[in-house]
Order: C-alpha cells, then sequence, then structure tokens
C-alpha cells in the first residue's frame, strides 16, 4: 500500500463518516416571489405599495413535473432551508467521496485486486482448500 492510498483512504474514510452524520434533508429549490398580482381592487394596485411578498415557495421535480409547496409560517420556511441546504451538504460530501474514491481506483495497481480474487475461488471449492 503506497502513501497515496492511505491518505486516500482516509480521506474517503472521513468523508463518508460526515455523509453518515447529515441530517434531516430534502430536494428542490426555495424561491421568493414578490410584486404586484394585478387586481385592480388589490391593496397592491394602490399607489406606492410594494406589492405582496417576498412570498416562498419550494418547487422540485417530481418524474418530471414540477412540485411546488408553500410555507404557512416563517418557521415552515426556515426548517425547509435548513433541511435543502443539508440537502446540498449531502450532494457535496457525495461528489468529494466519488472523486476521492476515482483517484483511489486510479492509484491502486492491479494485483491488489488479485487476493480477494484468490479467496472467492478457495471459498468456491469448499473445505479442500489445499488441495489444487
Ligand atoms: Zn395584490
Amino acid at each position: 500500500m503506497t502513501d497515496i492510498e492511505l491518505q486516500l483512504e482516509k480521506q474517503r474514510a472521513d468523508l463518508l463518516e460526515r455523509i453518515g452524520s447529515v441530517g434531516d434533508l430534502r430536494r428542490g429549490s426555495i424561491t421568493a416571489t414578490s410584486g404586484k398580482c394585478g387586481k385592480p381592487t388589490c391593496h397592491c394596485a394602490k399607489p406606492g405599495s410594494p406589492g405582496h411578498g417576498p412570498n416562498y415557495r419550494l418547487t422540485r421535480k417530481v418524474r418530471g413535473k414540477t412540485v411546488t409547496e408553500t410555507f404557512p409560517s416563517p418557521a415552515a420556511l426556515e426548517k425547509a432551508q435548513r433541511e435543502v441546504a443539508e440537502f446540498h451538504h449531502f450532494q457535496d460530501l457525495c461528489e468529494q467521496a466519488v472523486v476521492v474514491s476515482e483517484l483511489l481506483c486510479a492509484a491502486r495497481p492491479v494485483e491488489a485486486t488479485l487476493p480477494q480474487q484468490e479467496k472467492k475461488q478457495r471459498k468456491r471449492s469448499g473445505g479442500k482448500s489445499n488441495a489444487k
């Protein structure tokens, strides 16, 4: 085992540990909408009104369809923001773990994978491990 392999294995183990400790997460993106609704009777139609909002909503794709969710309270919005942020954190860690693992694959000599294959073969022949 080379130093590079050891280093990369440690990095990967660290990342996997961090992935294992992520909290509640959810997909989607939260956007703010604001402005005037266009109804002439609405308060937002009065001169000088800043309009509605900002109103926050979460959108995400489910089987190609966009699903929209609104939040009943600022606390619900904050909770969702934390959950979405956690997902991005999770994605980031996964991406890093894959990159490190790819480097590790490249660093592994082909011979390093051979002993495992031999073990499997020995197991398959069952009991007669000394006979060949
Ligand atoms: Zn309005």
